[in-house]
């Protein structure tokens, strides 16, 4: 699990809803790292628990740790 920023609504007013920090699991990370130019990430920003689930599938942290495991 990461915490990310990444490319939101670019017509919103706020820079919050432009470029929104969510958690991504590992599994988003390196799908949006196959994208090329069409990656959806922005910067990478360690990894805080308290934005919760993975934005983009809903995996949660527990969920990923079971399945390394
Ligand atoms: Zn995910």
């Amino acid at each position: 699990m990461k915490t990310c920023v990444i490319y939101g609504d670019m017509s919103a007013d706020s820079a919050a809803d432009q470029y929104p920090t969510v958690n991504l699991c590992d599994d988003c990370v390196a799908a949006d790292g196959r994208q090329g130019e069409n990656h959806q990430i922005v910067s990478k920003e360690g990894y805080d628990p308290d934005l919760g689930d993975c934005e983009w599938c809903s995996t949660s942290a527990e969920d990923e740790a079971e399945a390394k495991t």
